[in-house]
């Protein structure tokens, strides 16, 4: 069973996952959990190249079809293989990161960056997506209060940007509304668990 967590910066989507997987282990589950852009050797490079600041000047194009080409081998390598062993597979970002960030908000159109993004994956659509929903702005103020983060470009994109990201996921959940749940993140880190565990909890069952 293939599940993807999905949202803007600062939604807590990562220390969820992982608080998911200890519940998800607890309950019985053989859980795996993996992240994008990366999760592997071949794709955690692709990830330097494309979130290294001294890369400010990629093309939009380009960064698409890098996200993709990792996404690939992240597929084939880890996913695929996993989901054959019968395991729950809880993926860090996934599809709907590219069709929001570089089909919605870098503009390049949520279709054409689908395209390339079936090209990549074939039919292998996660079964279920977790967004988490928050306003950006309030995601924003949660990074810049966590002084350990890791940085990246994001420092170098505004807060125009991140709503049109949030925009595009909120696109993307009307279009695919059975597979994608929306989360409220914009609670305590404890609630937005428990809200993801349900859900998640109950489309196992
Ligand atoms: O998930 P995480 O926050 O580690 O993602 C790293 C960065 O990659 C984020 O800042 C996000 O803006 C960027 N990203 C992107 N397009 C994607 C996936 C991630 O711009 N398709
Ligand atoms: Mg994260």
């Amino acid at each position: 069973y293939f599940i993807t967590f999905e949202g803007g910066e600062g939604a807590g989507k990562t220390s969820i996952l992982h608080a998911i997987y200890t519940k998800l282990k607890g309950e019985g589950y053989d859980v795996l959990t993996t992240r994008e852009p990366g999760g592997i050797e071949i794709a955690e490079q692709i990830r330097k190249i494309i979130l290294d600041p001294v890369h400010i000047e990629m093309e939009e194009r380009t960064e698409a079809l890098l996200y993709a080409a990792a996404r690939r081998q992240h597929l084939v390598e880890k996913v695929l293989p996993a989901l054959k062993q019968g395991k729950v597979i809880l993926c860090d970002r996934f599809i709907d990161s590219s069709l929001a960030y570089q089909g919605h908000a870098r503009g390049l159109g949520i279709d054409e960056v689908f395209a390339i993004n079936q090209f990549a994956i074939k039919d292998c659509m996660p079964d279920l997506t977790l967004f988490f929903d928050i306003d950006p702005k309030k995601g924003l103020d949660r990074i810049a209060a966590n002084k350990d983060r890791e940085r990246n470009r994001l420092d170098l994109e505004n807060i125009k940007f991140h709503e049109l990201v949030h925009e595009g996921y909120e696109v993307l959940t009307d279009r695919f509304p059975e597979r994608i749940q929306t989360i409220n993140a914009d609670q305590s880190m404890e609630a937005v668990e428990q809200a993801a565990f349900d859900c998640i909890i109950s489309h196992l069952k």
